[in-house]
């Protein structure tokens, strides 16, 4: 399939923009004709609801096509740049073209959203793509390998499904660009299996998002939006709020809050709402369980293994020893630290690993400011939870531990272009080049 794709790619057919768009246009109406597919794939993978799908999955790419097709001419063009005195006459420019053949791995919690964004900055950029999507989420693999070659150039962008083995013996093969979605620990391997190829990464990992709480700001309003950044898929979302951080003094109001946001979205009984998911598989809910062990649940923790469920669930005075706080949860539960002032929250941030999102809460824009300014991480978003991730005008992606790249709208179609320097001159103006050539006198040089 990848000899495939790349003797394809170098027919340069890709080459024309009307191609791509034509391709573009296709996978939109895949995702718009196959959408009960879609959903029912999605349904049976995570316990997705029919009307939260559009939502979290299949609107995000359908705007991020119409985005690229309108834009593309603009991004695919030559872009001029400053000139100097030596340059003044020539042309002096940035020309995008494609990297080659483009290997996408996509993760199983938004199995569309990370699978095919990515593919569509590949397809943008004039690439070929292989696309391997996460054997986790089966049943959706599976409609990809089926239905999406019946929609796109199936030489150019084949299909590849299967497992651990299989992703290995693919990061084996020479691509020109790795674009991986998943966890830190594999995104080591795929970095470490590239690195014999010299082939450039674009890692999208996940790690914990700190959400802190400014004592001042309304926490009715402000919980809402956290129980629905956090429970939303289960918590399986890597830009969800991994921990609070508050003051001892509104903790309890948070957990009030919460457990008032959570009985709103998901009723007295969340395992019998359509709304609320489950976890993917036995392995994540046994490690997701595990998680609550040693700290003090504030409300849910109920859970049932047969069904991979696991209520929405608060903890309370957590530890930042406890098990909860050594890795990203990717899970319905959301642990309280308390900390005594904002000073505290930064330094408790910044003693950790760069994560994915930060999310700070306060209607006091200094505030907000000089937390920007006093931590990193991939994004941070003030006020509201994972919407960030819908605003094409700015890059997604991590920093340090949380991955490296970015992408969204430009970003996609820069990340996974080469962007060629050119400087074109005349043969003529040769008198102003003497002085570069020997002899190098003092009297010629002036120095
Ligand atoms: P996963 O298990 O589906 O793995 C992702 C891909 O890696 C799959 O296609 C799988 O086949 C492959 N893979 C797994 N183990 C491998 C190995 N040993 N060698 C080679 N390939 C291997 O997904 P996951 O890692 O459980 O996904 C969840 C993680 O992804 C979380 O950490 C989450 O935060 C992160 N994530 C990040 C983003 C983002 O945009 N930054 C989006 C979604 C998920």
């Amino acid at each position: 399939m990848l000899e495939r794709a790349r003797r394809a790619f170098l027919t340069g057919r890709t080459k024309p923009l009307e191609y791509r768009i034509r391709q573009l246009k296709s996978l939109q109406r895949f995702l718009v004709e196959r959408k009960t597919e879609i959903a029912t794939a999605l349904n049976k993978d995570l316990h997705k609801s029919e009307h939260g799908i559009p939502l979290f999955e299949t609107l995000s790419l359908e705007g991020e096509i119409s985005l690229t097709v309108n834009k593309l001419a603009e991004w695919a063009a030559p872009r001029p740049v400053e000139k100097n005195l030596l340059t003044i006459s020539d042309q002096v420019y940035i020309q995008p073209e494609p990297l080659g053949v483009v290997l996408v791995i996509g993760a199983w919690n938004y199995p569309w959203a990370v699978t095919i964004q990515p593919l569509i900055g590949a397809i943008a950029a004039g690439n070929a793509a292989v696309v391997k999507p996460s054997e986790v989420s089966m049943h959706t693999a599976k409609i990809m390998e089926d239905l999406l070659p019946l929609y796109l150039d199936k030489e150019m962008y084949p299909v590849v499904t299967g497992g651990v083995l299989e992703t290995q013996e693919l990061l084996k093969q020479r691509f020109d660009h790795i674009f991986y979605t998943g966890n830190s620990t594999v995104g080591k391997l795929v970095m470490e299996a590239a690195s014999h190829h010299l082939t450039p990464v674009t890692l999208e990992l996940g790690g914990k998002s700190p959400c802190y709480i400014d004592s001042s700001c309304d926490l009715t309003i402000a919980c809402r939006r956290i129980a629905w950044g956090k429970f939303s898929n289960c918590g399986q979302t890597c830009i969800a709020p991994d921990y609070v951080l508050c003051n001892p003094a509104i903790q309890d109001r948070v957990v009030e809050e919460i457990r008032k946001a959570v009985k709103e979205f998901y009723t007295d009984d969340p395992k019998s709402c359509t709304d609320y998911g489950r976890i993917i598989n036995q392995r994540h809910f046994k490690r997701v369980k595990a998680m609550m062990e040693d700290s003090l649940v504030a409300f849910g923790g109920e859970n049932d293994e047969s069904q991979n469920y696991i209520a929405p669930t608060v903890l309370k005075d957590v530890k930042p020893e406890a098990k909860v706080m050594q890795e990203e949860i990717f899970g319905p539960i959301l642990p309280i630290i308390t900390v005594s002032s904002v000073d505290e929250a930064i330094i408790f941030i910044n003693e950790r690993e760069k994560p994915l999102a930060l999310y700070i809460f306060s209607p006091d824009t200094k505030l907000i400011k000089r937390m920007i300014a006093e931590t990193s991480s991939g994004g941070v978003l003030a006020n509201d939870c994972l919407v960030q991730y819908s605003v094409s005008s700015l890059p997604f992606g991590g920093v340090g531990n949380s991955g490296m790249g970015a992408y969204h709208g430009k970003y996609g179609f820069d990340q996974l272009s080469h962007l060629r320097s050119c400087l074109v001159k005349s043969l003529s103006m040769e008198v102003a080049n003497k002085i570069r050539y020997p002899p190098h006198t003092a009297k010629k040089v002036g120095w």
